[in-house]
């Protein structure tokens, strides 16, 4: 059997992400890799002759999914920064084993925001190791979409030493986005927390520079935003999108919803660290004091992404996995956390999916549509009213299937 034979999804349910109601028996015809189209199973018409059918009866098809923060070179847990620090040809083998992840757990897109710099041995110059990365999986079909924002850009101080480029002033900061992106990053990152928590690193004009900068070369720029001063000088210096926002006001929300400033909600952290209480020695974890200001963080985060939808914030979603201590395959538990915040679960796998592929301006991301690429995935239960389904994956319609030996 060749994944070049007519693939028949016959009475599946389906949803797409883009609203609340469950369609029921849906088949879904694919051929080379794309949707020839959606039909319902009574009226299918006509089926080539070579077709494979798939009785999918019982399952929910559901748009490949978009982890739109994620670092595809480190492997996350509980040591999550000290792997920063591991061997690039370590970490290379890190993000191949990332991609499996992705795939089996029905994430389609990679956003990654972030990877340490190590030296390129084609040219012997240290960039952003993600980018290897994107160069290896863009011709492998059954690895993830990946877009990158190369390295971190932040103040001296606040990131650990050498993964990341240091800026102190306007013009370092607009020295290292050119740096990024004549590296051959699709999209900047900054780093919007200071070394001290109530002062944001840079001034709202130095910021600004570099959103001209990056937009005038057609990149977007995000920030990384844990405190409210650093989300100011972001959404008032126009930055596309914030990471975490973990710390929004009502007037931040409302701004962001008239600019269309993204957030990047990135909640199941919190989940991952209190469950390190139960699990780990480490004593930011387990202590008292480790735990109450974890719980503390948590609400306020919460309160935020929920100020945020409730302004009509556009929120995307991601793990974090690597730059935190998710793994590759736990979007499910940030679309649950999401529904935590307030979202609707239709609204949160919205976030999961075509947000996602707003953000990054690929229209047919984490969409099912007639001539698009074949990029769903099956599982069990209704993910429009319970986010949980999402982690009882049964199949991956971009993937080989499991021991047919089909590439
Ligand atoms: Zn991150």
């Amino acid at each position: 059997m060749s994944i070049h034979r007519p693939t028949l999804y016959r009475d599946a349910a389906l949803a797409d992400g883009v609203g609340p109601s469950l369609r029921k028996g849906v088949s879904v015809l694919v051929n080379d890799r794309r949707i020839v189209w959606v039909r319902p199973t009574s009226d299918e018409r006509d089926l080539p002759p070579d077709v494979h059918v798939i009785d999918a009866g019982g399952s929910t098809i559901v748009p490949g999914m978009v982890d739109a923060h994620s670092h595809v070179t480190l492997p996350g847990g509980s040591h999550w920064i000290d792997r920063g620090a591991d061997p690039p040809e370590e970490l290379l083998e890190v993000a191949e084993h990332n991609g499996e992840l992705l795939g089996r757990a029905g994430v389609r897109w990679a956003r990654d925001v972030g990877s340490p710099l190590a030296v390129d041995p084609r040219d012997g110059r240290r960039r952003a190791l993600a980018l290897r990365v994107r160069e290896r999986w863009k011709s492998d079909p059954n690895r993830p979409r990946i877009r990158v924002a190369g390295t971190w850009i932040g103040h001296s101080g606040v990131l650990t030493g050498g993964l990341a480029v240091e800026a102190d002033d306007g013009p370092a900061l607009l020295k290292a986005a050119s740096t990024q992106l004549d590296d051959g990053a699709d999209f900047l990152k900054l780093y919007l927390d200071g070394p001290k928590k109530e002062e944001a690193p840079w001034s709202t004009e130095d910021v600004r520079a570099v959103v001209e900068l990056a937009h005038g070369r057609g990149a977007k720029v995000t920030a990384h935003s844990g405190f409210l001063v650093g989300a100011r000088v972001g959404i008032d210096a126009g930055v596309d999108s914030l990471e975490h926002g973990f710390e929004l006001d009502s007037d931040a929300v409302s701004q962001m919803a008239r600019q269309g400033t993204f957030l990047v909600s990135t909640l199941a952290i919190f989940r991952s660290w209190a469950s390190f209480a139960q699990t780990t020695t480490l004593p930011r974890f387990v202590g008292d004091e480790g735990t109450d200001r974890i719980a503390h963080r948590r609400e306020r985060a919460i309160e935020s992404a929920q100020l945020a939808h409730r302004a009509g914030v556009r929120i995307a979603t991601g793990t974090d996995f690597g730059g935190g201590s998710l793994r590759a395959n736990h979007l499910a538990w940030e679309v649950e956390a999401l529904v935590e915040a307030g979202l609707k679960p239709w609204e949160a796998l919205a976030s999961a999916t075509v947000r996602g592929g707003e953000l990054l301006a690929e229209p047919q991301a984490g969409r099912i549509v007639e001539g698009g690429p074949a990029d769903f995935f099956l599982v069990h239960g209704d993910p429009l009213t319970d986010p949980t389904a999402l982690w009882r994956v049964w199949r991956v319609a971009w993937l080989p299937e499991a021991g047919t030996g089909q590439r």
